[in-house]
């Protein structure tokens, strides 16, 4: 902790260090006398005793001024050199004009960009500059000034002095306004490239682009619009034509921008807009083209189409406040607000105070536009990523809640089946034992609409896993049919089997997912079948890539309408709810076999004939381990029948075994499960009585609750592992859990337990392990 403040100590100073140099730099600018030599007084302006000469004569004229001639017509003028001029230049301004400048009779400087250009009638704005030596004291200087347009006759202000002084002169008027537009088109580029990222790496449509791009060409204006552009740009007239276009196209990425920040509320007035922009653009390109009107005659409709703009933003923003929606852009409206007080501010200073307009005012106006839009991105983006984040916390908190609420109902039901088991098994009166059979089919099938909905949870929030393993398929093929006959022969129907004894018996794939894909199927047959058939049929197919199985269930049901086919496989989808009112299900089973179908790769299909019945078919890449034939499955079945009938469970007097769950009634119900076995059995009800259980006493065999309070079970068996005086360091650890989720046996098995059984326990189950561990 304490270098860390030192540390940041450090930074502060430094910070204040970098502050300080950029205030002492600007301060030194502002206060201290300029060392740059470029004096005001280096130029002069030569405004005095200019005549207008006419065929009637000659006439007084004012330097700038206008004098009245006709559009295309020459105006000249003309003055006597002073004696004590010296060598130096002058410049004037071209306004739109042809110059002709004559010393004497001497033409000594033509200015024209009529015979380069495209197009147009008159050449473009440049300042025109010409030498003028001590030779010349005394001699006539006549300029001729040609426009044919408004600014016919204007004469504009006309400088003297040192050709270095007079370009220092117009860099001090016009650079200022230059550097801060390139500051603005530095700003505009990094917006825009900035959005393009955005869009591409995270997806998202970020609006400031709009406003990037607004700013790309009012900075593009304001620089080809420079006074100075002559000294930049090799070619004036296209720059000067860019200015025009840019001008007319500068409404569409800000109506763009601020339709969508207003939500499209005002999408009509907007489009309007729009559309006039697009006409008046297409229209003054047509006139200049034509060569009908040139661009600055008509740049008075793109100037109409900005003001229409700028009131109409202005009115929306001040409706929205009324409305209380410019909460949304608040950053985005005092934005707008600096950009018209800085737009007035630079209109007043033109006309008002007469100064050159060079778009600072404009451009910091512009700039706070910028920032303020990039705030409220920057705000937008922090809510989204809140929201995101609030997204994830339910999902996540949702998916929890599953998976307690999952194992919170599967401990009850546990209980249900384990107490119904011992009355099954220890009951003679027929209709309590038909009773018991009724809570078995139903916690059963409880216990099945709980998996559902855990698996489709777990689906969903990607966190599902296929576990492949080496399996028998004649294991799973004899589930399946056992599963389906048992459904059928309640219900009447006839089961048929078409099963290809050639198939290989040993494969490698997720076994209980292929289980639980085929009881979908077969179940789904059964319910909704109430005469007939269901047949299951399974062959497997050598292709190139490798060995499918392809399993078939076919059912002469109540059949699935052609348009109910396309959502069959969707989440919650139930048809027929009329017909189907009395069969329970929640219309997840085909979404999950869907999905675990995808998972491994396959594909399923569904043929159905309404009121007919129906086919699913579903084909799994499978990888062939041992590819001796399975055989006849009904022979292979018969064989386990009689098997299972002559045993009576397994006799081990001799073992101890230790039981150890903090549900009491857990305890009770394997303890009942296990007694056939006439072992000794000692129980424990927490993770500290098992590890004092077993330091003293040697079990052969320890069952294991997982989810106890602490320490849980996992906790409990690396405690007995980590205890050399404890007498149960090598005994195997089975862990009982109602934890069914998919993955979590393999995380069982490493974290040290030697067997893993869910709940419920199924007596075969527990008996196979005591076997294998016994
Ligand atoms: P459910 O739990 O409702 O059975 P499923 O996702 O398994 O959910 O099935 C969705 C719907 O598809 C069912 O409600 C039923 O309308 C229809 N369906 C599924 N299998 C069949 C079938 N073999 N025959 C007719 N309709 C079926």
């Amino acid at each position: 902790m304490k270098k860390i403040s030192k540390f940041k100590i450090v930074e502060i100073i430094l910070a204040i260090m970098m502050v300080a140099s950029f205030v002492f730099f600007i301060w030194g600018q502002v206060m201290l006398p300029p060392e740059n030599n470029i004096e005001d007084d280096a130029i002069t302006s030569f405004e005095t005793d200019w005549t207008r000469v006419t065929k009637d004569g000659k006439e007084q004229i004012d330097v700038p001024g206008q004098c009245e001639a006709k559009q295309g017509e020459w105006v000249n003028i003309e003055t006597i050199l002073p004696d004590n001029q010296g060598d130096t230049w002058f410049y004037i301004r071209s306004m739109q004009q042809d110059i002709k400048i004559y010393v004497g009779d001497e033409l000594r400087e033509e200015y024209s960009t009529l015979d380069t250009q495209l197009f147009g009638k008159t050449s473009t704005m440049a300042y025109v500059m010409f030498p003028v030596y001590e030779s010349d004291a005394g001699k006539k200087l006549s300029i001729e000034l040609m426009s044919d347009s408004v600014y016919t006759g204007y004469v504009s202000e006309i400088f003297m002095g040192e050709k270095s002084n007079i370009v220092n002169h117009l860099y001090s008027l016009y650079v200022p306004g230059a550097i801060v537009a390139a500051v603005l088109l530095l700003i505009g580029v990094l917006v825009v490239l900035g959005s393009v990222f955005v869009y591409f790496f995270y997806k998202k449509k970020a609006d400031i682009i709009y406003l990037g791009n607004a700013t790309v060409l009012a900075a593009s204006w304001l620089l080809v619009e420079s006074k100075i552009r002559q000294f930049v740009f090799p070619n004036s007239t296209i720059a000067m034509m860019m200015g025009f276009l840019l001008i007319a196209l500068l409404p569409y990425p800000i109506l763009s921008y601020i339709n969508r920040i207003q939500k499209y509320r005002y999408n009509k007035i907007y489009m309007t807009i729009g559309t006039c922009t697009a006409i008046n653009f297409a229209g003054v390109v047509l006139l200049q083209v034509l060569n009908v009107k040139d661009f600055f005659e008509t740049m008075t409709s793109s100037h109409i189409i900005i003001v229409i703009l700028i009131v109409t933003m202005a009115v929306t923003i001040i409706l929205d406040c009324v409305k209380g929606q410019v909460r949304e852009y608040r950053e985005v409206a005092v934005g707008f607000a600096c950009l018209m007080a800085a737009g007035i501010f630079e209109i007043v200073l033109t006309y008002m105070v007469s100064a050159q307009m060079n778009g600072i005012s404009l451009c910091i106006g512009l700039i706070v536009l910028v920032v303020a839009a990039g705030l409220k991105s920057v705000r937008d983006m922090v809510n989204i990523e809140k929201e995101k984040q609030y997204a994830i916390a339910t999902g996540e908190s949702k998916a929890k809640f599953l998976a307690n609420m999952s194992h919170e109902i599967r401990t009850p039901i546990n209980t249900i089946i384990g107490m119904n088991e011992m009355i099954l098994r220890e009951n003679n009166n027929e209709s309590i034992e038909e009773y018991a059979y009724n809570i078995k089919s139903a916690s059963q099938m409880l216990l099945g609409l709980i998996n559902d909905v855990l698996d489709f949870s777990k689906i969903e929030a990607g966190k599902f896993q296929i576990v492949e393993n080496n399996y028998n398929l004649i294991d799973v093929l004899k589930d399946a049919i056992l599963g389906v006959e048992t459904r059928a022969k309640q219900k009447g129907l006839e089961v048929k089997l078409d099963i290809d004894e050639n198939m290989p018996s040993v494969l490698k794939g997720d076994e209980i997912r292929i289980k639980q894909i085929l009881n979908n199927l077969l179940s789904n047959a059964a319910k909704y079948t109430e005469t007939g058939s269901i047949t299951f049929s399974a062959k497997g197919i050598k292709e190139n890539d490798g060995y499918s199985l392809l399993l078939s269930v076919k059912d002469t049901g109540i059949g699935i309408k052609k348009a109910d086919i396309e959502t069959l496989f969707d989440s919650f989808q139930r048809f027929e709810l009329n017909k189907n009112r009395y069969i329970e299900g929640a219309g997840l089973g085909l979404n999950i076999t869907k999905l675990l179908v995808n998972l491994m790769n396959g594909t399923i299909d569904v043929q159905s004939q309404y009121g007919e019945g129906s086919t699913f078919i579903v084909k799994l890449p499978q990888e062939v381990i041992d590819d001796t034939p399975i055989g006849n499955i009904n022979q292979k079945r018969k064989v386990l029948k009689e098997e299972k009938i002559s045993k009576e469970g397994v006799h081990i007097p001799n073992a101890n075994i230790l039981i150890v769950d903090d549900t009491k009634m857990n305890l009770f119900v394997i303890k009942k499960l296990l007694e056939r076995t006439q072992a000794k059995l000692d129980t424990a009800e927490s993770g500290n009585q098992c590890l004092e259980m077993t330091k003293n006493k040697k079990y052969d065999l320890i069952l294991m609750d997982h989810m106890m309070p602490e320490p849980d079970g996992i906790q409990t068996l690396h405690l007995i592992r980590g205890d050399e005086t404890n007498k149960n360091i090598e005994t195997p650890v089975i862990v009982l859990t109602a934890n069914a989720i998919v993955g979590m046996k393999e995380q069982y098995l490493a974290e040290g337990f030697a067997g893993y059984l869910s709940k419920p326990v199924e007596i075969d189950e527990l008996e196979k392990m005591i076997i294998k561990f016994i």
